[in-house]
C-alpha cells in the first residue's frame, strides 16, 4: 500500500432511490478501491433472504435502536420507509482512526444530516436511468412485500428530487461505467490539495537545501 493512495478518513455519502444499485455499485469499488472501509448500519428492519447480521446491518428491535440513539451512538439516523436507520459513531471512528476512508451508505436525510456535520463529506447520488428501470430493478429483487415496494417507489421521486444536495451525480445505467465512475471520484477527492499537503512536505523535504541568495530561482517561468 503506497502512502500516496492510503486513504485520510473522508466521509463518502452514497445515496440512491430503492433499488438504485448504490449496493452493487459500492461492492465493486471497494473490491478495486484501497482503503476503504464500509459503515455497517443499525436496522430495525427485519433481514431479507441472505443477509448476514454484520455484514449487511446489524439487525436490532426498536428498542434497541432507541437506546443507542438516546444514548447519542449514532452520527446520524433517519426513519426511511418505515423502519430506523442509523450510522453508529463507532464504526466511522474505527476506519478513520486506521486512516480509511469511509462510505456511508445511507439515505438523503442521511446525506444531510452527514453534511450539517461534516461540511468535507463528499455526497454522492447513485441515479437510475428511468423510473421504470428502478420498479423494474425492485421488482426483480423481490424482497419487498408490495404495499412496501410501492412506497418505496412513491419515495423515490422526493429523493432524486434532492439532488441538489449532492456533489456528484453518477447514472447507474451499467453497472461496471458506473462503478469506475464512483472509484474515479474517490480517486479525484483523495488526491484534492488539502489532503496532500502532508505528501508535498514529504516530497519537498527530500530536495537540497535552497542555497543563500538563489531562492527566487525557476520562480518566474523562465529558463
Ligand atoms: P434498505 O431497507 O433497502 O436496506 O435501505 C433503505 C434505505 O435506508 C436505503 O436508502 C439505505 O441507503 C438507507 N440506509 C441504510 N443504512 C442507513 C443509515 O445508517 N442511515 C440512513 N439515514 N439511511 C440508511
Amino acid at each position: 500500500m503506497s502512502s500516496e493512495s492510503q486513504g485520510r478518513g473522508m466521509l463518502i455519502v452514497v445515496s440512491s432511490p430503492s433499488g438504485g444499485g448504490k449496493g452493487t455499485l459500492i461492492r465493486r469499488v471497494r473490491q478495486t478501491v484501497p482503503d476503504l472501509s464500509y459503515s455497517v448500519s443499525w436496522t430495525t428492519r427485519k433481514p431479507r433472504p441472505g443477509e448476514v447480521e454484520g455484514r449487511d446491518y446489524h439487525f436490532v428491535s426498536v428498542a434497541e435502536f432507541e437506546r443507542m440513539r438516546d444514548g447519542g451512538g449514532f452520527l446520524e439516523w433517519a426513519c426511511v420507509h418505515g423502519n430506523y436507520y442509523g450510522t453508529p459513531w463507532s464504526e466511522v471512528e474505527r476506519a478513520q482512526r486506521a486512516g480509511l476512508d469511509v462510505i456511508l451508505e445511507i439515505d438523503v436525510q442521511g446525506a444531510a444530516s452527514v453534511r450539517r456535520l461534516a461540511a468535507e463529506a463528499i455526497a454522492v447520488f447513485i441515479i437510475p436511468p428511468s423510473f421504470e428501470t428502478l420498479r423494474e430493478r425492485l421488482m426483480h429483487r423481490g424482497s419487498e412485500a408490495p404495499a412496501d415496494l410501492e412506497r418505496r417507489l412513491r419515495n423515490a421521486r422526493f429523493e432524486v428530487e434532492r439532488y441538489c444536495e449532492f456533489d456528484y451525480i453518477i447514472l447507474n445505467d451499467e453497472v461496471e461505467r458506473a462503478a469506475t465512475q464512483l472509484a474515479a471520484v474517490i480517486y479525484a477527492e483523495r488526491a484534492r490539495r488539502p489532503r496532500q499537503e502532508a505528501l508535498v512536505r514529504r516530497v519537498l523535504e527530500t530536495f537540497p537545501p535552497v542555497e543563500q541568495g538563489n531562492a527566487q530561482s525557476g520562480q518566474n517561468g523562465g529558463s
